[in-house]
């Protein structure tokens, strides 16, 4: 292509996103759903997070499954002043087969975000996993659809898992599947400290 019709492509194409930018202008928090069975949802939020925290903003972590306690995402992130890290007490891993006992965490898990996302303190929430407890019963969805629409209204929530309730799908305003084309652990390479955990 030669640059002159390079240069009249671009200049088109960001007249596009200017007027789509310009007509962008509402300001509020925002719900999103991060699915799928590829890598990389947890990954995201993380990420998302490390960014409102950059910019000086109060988070929260609630981690609905517990898996390594000693994650390096955890150990980075648990002593930073203006976060606070929750793991789901005793419960639900994929070794335990105590459905009570998952309840009872699953329900602890929730007390605390409720708490979170009725504080307006906390600029953004991350729900890691917290798909599971809908797919297994642990909790039921519309307790916290309607928490979620009464949260203060600047709040961002991030929501993890695998697959999501329809429920939280129909209100969330970006819903991003994270689609498994390939990995690794399939090729017979172990989880990694520093990649998977
Ligand atoms: P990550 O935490 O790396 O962003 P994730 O949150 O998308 O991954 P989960 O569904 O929470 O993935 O799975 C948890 C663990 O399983 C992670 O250690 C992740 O790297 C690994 N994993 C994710 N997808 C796959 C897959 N398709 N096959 C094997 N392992 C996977
Ligand atoms: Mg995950």
């Amino acid at each position: 292509m030669s640059d002159e019709r390079h240069q009249n492509r671009m200049q088109r194409k960001k007249a596009v996103v200017d007027e789509r930018i310009s007509q962008a202008n509402v300001e509020r928090g925002v719900l999103i759903l991060l699915k799928g069975n590829g890598k990389g949802k947890s990954s995201s939020a993380l990420g998302t997070l490390s960014r409102s925290l950059g910019h000086g903003q109060h988070g929260a972590v609630v981690q609905f499954i517990k898996g390594r306690r000693e994650t390096g995402e955890y150990l980075f992130f648990r002593d930073h002043p203006r976060l606070e890290w929750h793991i789901m007490g005793q419960g639900f891993t994929w070794e335990t087969q105590d459905r009570e006992r998952d309840v009872e965490a699953a329900e602890a898990a929730w007390a605390i975000t409720q708490g979170l996302l009725e504080n307006p303190a906390i600029d953004i929430i991350v729900l890691d996993e917290m798909s599971y407890m809908f797919k297994y019963g642990y909790l039921d969805v519309a307790p916290i659809v309607e928490a979620l629409q009464k949260r203060p209204a600047h709040q961002n929530v991030i929501i993890t898992g695998r697959t999501m309730a329809t429920p939280l799908q129909e209100i969330a305003d970006t819903i991003s599947v994270v689609n498994d084309e390939r990995h690794a652990f399939r090729a017979g390479v172990k989880a990694q400290k520093g990649i998977e955990y």
